[in-house]
C-alpha cells in the first residue's frame, strides 16, 4: 500500500498561523477530507479532490480517508486548530483500531496546529501560564454527568480550565450549568475569558468576572478560559486588561 493519510491542523483561522509543515502536507495531497468550513479554508488547486462533509460524521469521514489511502491516494484530513484536540486525529485512530487490519500498514501522520486555547491565551497575555486543563462541554460523545464530575474535580484542583464546545444550537444550556458549578466553587471575581473566532476577521475577546460570565452570550466559535485562584488582571486604559496566571503557587 503506497497511499497515506495526513491529519492536518489548520490552526485557529489566520492562514499565517498554519505551520509550514501543514502547508507542505496540504500541497502533497490528492484528496482533502473534512467538515465543510475547514475544507473551505484550503485553496482549490488542480488535482486536489475535495470531499467536504457535515459535522458529526467524524468516524465515517475517517474510514473514507483510510479507504482512499488503501487505494493508493494521498489523503489530507483537516481539522481546525490542532487535529488532536477534540478533532479528527482521534477519529482516524478509532477507525484504524476497529477497521481493516491492512490499514495499520498505511503511512498515517498527524501535523499539529495551534489550538484555540493557545491562540486565545496569546491574545490576552498568559492565562495558561500555570497548570491548566482542557474540557469539551459537548455531550455528544460522553454523558453530561461525566462532564460535570470532571469539571467539579478540576475546579476543586484549582486548575485554569479551557472549555471547548461551550454551546451550540442543539446544546444551549450546558455552558450556563458549567458556570453555575464554577460559581459554587470559585470566587465571583475570578477572571473568565470569552474568546470568539480568534485570529479571524470577526474575532471578539471579552474579559469578564465569573459573575458576569454567567449571563454573557457565547456561541460555538467561542472558547472559554476560566481562571484559577492565582489568575490576575493587569488593567490598561482603553484596552482589555492583560490576563495572566503566575507560574508560581504559594506553598
Ligand atoms: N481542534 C480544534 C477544536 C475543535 S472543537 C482546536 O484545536 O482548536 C471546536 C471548538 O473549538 C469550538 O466550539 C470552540 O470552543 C473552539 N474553537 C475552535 N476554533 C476557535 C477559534 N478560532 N476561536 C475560538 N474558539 C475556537
Amino acid at each position: 500500500m503506497s497511499g497515506s493519510v495526513t491529519v492536518i491542523g489548520l490552526g485557529p483561522g489566520d492562514p499565517r498561523l498554519l505551520t509550514q509543515a501543514a502547508a507542505e502536507a496540504l500541497e502533497r495531497a490528492d484528496d482533502l477530507i473534512g467538515y465543510v468550513p475547514y475544507v473551505a479554508r484550503v485553496p482549490e488547486r488542480p488535482g486536489l479532490v475535495r470531499h467536504a462533509s457535515d459535522n458529526r460524521v467524524e468516524v465515517d469521514r475517517a474510514r473514507h480517508a483510510l479507504e482512499l489511502a488503501a487505494a493508493g491516494r494521498h489523503v489530507a484530513v483537516v481539522s481546525g486548530g490542532d487535529p488532536g484536540v477534540f478533532a479528527m486525529a482521534a477519529a482516524v485512530f478509532e477507525a484504524v483500531e476497529a477497521g481493516d487490519p491492512a490499514w495499520r500498514d498505511l503511512a498515517i501522520h498527524v501535523e499539529p496546529g495551534i489550538t484555540a486555547m493557545l491562540a486565545a491565551a496569546a491574545r490576552l497575555g498568559a492565562p495558561l501560564g500555570g497548570d491548566f486543563c482542557a474540557l469539551s462541554l459537548s455531550d455528544n460523545l460522553k454523558p453530561w454527568e461525566t462532564i460535570l464530575a470532571r469539571l467539579e474535580a478540576v475546579l476543586r484542583a484549582d486548575l485554569v480550565i479551557a472549555l471547548y464546545n461551550p454551546i451550540s444550537s442543539a446544546r444551549p444550556w450546558q455552558l450556563g450549568r458549567a458556570l453555575d458549578l464554577a460559581a459554587a466553587i470559585r470566587a465571583p471575581d475570578t477572571p473568565v475569558i470569552f474568546a470568539r473566532a480568534v485570529s479571524r476577521p470577526d474575532e471578539a475577546l471579552r474579559v469578564l468576572t465569573l459573575d458576569e460570565a454567567r449571563t454573557a452570550p457565547a456561541d460555538m466559535a467561542t472558547v472559554v478560559i476560566l481562571g484559577a485562584s492565582g489568575t490576575r488582571l493587569i488593567p490598561r486604559t482603553g484596552r482589555p486588561p492583560f490576563v495572566y496566571t503566575p507560574r508560581s503557587v504559594p506553598g
